[in-house]
């Protein structure tokens, strides 16, 4: 049987240039090495599985390398690049300070640094999870790192930065590692999918990017984990139902029902979800990532920060053309209410038919066969300018409060049927459109003369503001 290796030591880069997503810095090292100005301590930070052991590696590998050439990455051909490519280097060190991080543990370290190369012009000593050094331990290693051997040189990696105490942090040149986009992930998977001769649909790979969120350790060890079970074809539905991931066709059908006001099937494509076994708060984190990509997908200027497969995106630019700003914006932030609210809730999935609920208001479709009829035509009207224009908005509240008063009363008998429903659905009209202002005129709904006085006021305080407003844009 053919040994296998996993693809993340199978195609972990072996030059510069062919580290995924971190450009900035493999430039930077490079450059120091051809003008020969190496610092004698590097801390790589960043989060997990983005490259910063393996440029340290190829660092090491680098400035031993007998002949470089012109662009400063290993030839991978001389004597010291091969032991290096065996693991069988003497001019590389690497500690895990997670397990090795006590006092007698950095002193066999001190005592090694002590012993110049046989081999080669640099003894390179990697200190993954430098954070983890306990603090004798880090005391026992800052003399050597201040004044070490010319032969010496440190790379301490760790993914917390902030854990590292200054007298560190003084010493050392600081890269920052990125974490990979989507993208570039994608981008690196289909590469290592075509040497692999696994044919894989564009969707997928953005998937298991997506999963693995900036790391590619990570991304690529899904992608084995995909391979072993569906062979050599993964494809978009082997993957979601493999992962676990909730699938962008229910948000985007959802989203559909939610704009036409299709209160009824929202709920039930959540029903669907939940009873598909997934998490209600998975559901709610997907919801507000779908908003958010329609809302990017409606600029041409935001669309960049869409990281999906090409079909993905040319769908979320199409439904986000359909929605509204008012709408996007205003389920949004609903959304992270009911994420904030959703680990204390004691009926979680009552906060999420509310926030289903709410959102196909705020399009103010009435739900076909969705009997909250006036109020929320009435506010789709007046509801998408406050966003455009404050300035109208307070102009329109006051008579918009006075129409919908008598659609709230009535609301309550029309919904009956529908259980909860009633309960439900007449708050949201209430609360729905305007903020502070509206909340406090509904304690007093039935006195008809204070809520006139209060459009009487409203309007003058309109009538004021637009000609403060005009007297500048006249000057102009
Ligand atoms: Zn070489």
């Amino acid at each position: 049987m053919e040994n296998f290796i996993v693809s993340a030591r199978k195609y972990r880069p072996q030059t510069f240039e062919s580290v995924v997503g971190q450009k900035h810095i493999t430039g930077t090292l490079k450059n120091a090495i051809r003008n020969n100005q190496l610092a004698q301590a590097f801390l790589f930070c960043g989060p997990r599985g983005v490259g910063k052991t393996t440029c340290a590696r190829i660092f090491a590998k680098v400035i031993n390398c007998q002949n470089p050439g012109e662009n400063m990455e290993p030839c991978n051909q001389c004597e010291s690049c091969t032991s290096f490519n065996n693991n069988a280097s003497y001019n590389i060190h690497e500690l895990d300070a997670a397990s090795n991080n006590s006092v007698e543990d950095i002193r066999t370290l001190v005592d090694q640094v002590r012993i110049p190369p046989q081999v080669g012009a640099y003894k390179v000593y990697i200190i993954d999870e430098v954070h983890m050094l306990s603090q004798a331990a880090f005391n026992a290693f800052l003399k050597t790192l201040e004044e070490p051997p010319a032969y010496a040189k440190f790379i301490l990696a760790t993914t917390e930065k902030h854990k590292i105490i200054p007298t560190i942090l003084s010493r050392c040149q600081i890269f920052d590692f990125k974490r990979i986009t989507i993208n570039d992930i994608a981008g690196h998977l289909a590469w290592v999918a075509e040497r692999e001769n696994i044919s894989a649909q564009e969707e997928a790979l953005h998937i298991i990017a997506q999963k693995a969120d900036g790391a590619m350790r990570d991304a690529l060890s899904i992608f084995d984990q995909l391979v072993s079970f569906s062979g050599n074809n993964i494809t978009y539905d082997s993957v979601i139902e493999n992962l676990n991931v909730l699938d962008y066709e229910y948000y985007f059908r959802l989203t559909d029902f939610l704009i036409s006001g299709d209160i009824k099937n929202a709920l039930l494509i959540l029903n669907d979800i939940i009873n598909n076994g997934f998490d209600g708060s998975h559901f709610l984190q997907g919801f507000g990532t779908h908003l958010r990509n329609l809302l990017v997908a409606k600029d041409p200027v935001t669309l960049p920060l869409l990281e999906e497969s090409d079909t993905i995106a040319q769908r979320y630019k199409q439904q986000g053309a359909t929605c509204s700003d008012f709408f996007l914006i205003e389920s949004l932030k609903k959304q992270a209410l009911a994420d904030s609210g959703y680990k204390n809730s004691n009926n979680k999935r009552l906060l999420l038919e509310l926030l289903l609920i709410e959102s196909s208001l705020l399009s103010g479709g009435t739900a076909s066969g969705q009997t909250a009829n006036s109020a929320p035509a009435e506010q789709k009207k007046n509801r998408p300018e406050p966003v455009a224009a404050p300035s109208q908005a307070s102009q329109h509240k006051p008579q918009q409060e006075a129409g919908s008063q008598p659609a709230q009363q009535s609301t309550p008998e029309t919904t009956s049927d529908s259980g909860e429903a009633p309960v439900v659905i007449p708050e949201k009209v209430k609360k729905g459109p305007s903020g502070l202002k509206k909340r406090k005129s509904t304690i007093s709904i039935k006195k008809e003369e204070e809520s006139a006085l209060e459009r009487d006021r409203a309007e003058r305080d309109a009538r004021e503001e637009l000609k403060s407003s005009a007297e500048p844009v006249d000057e102009e």
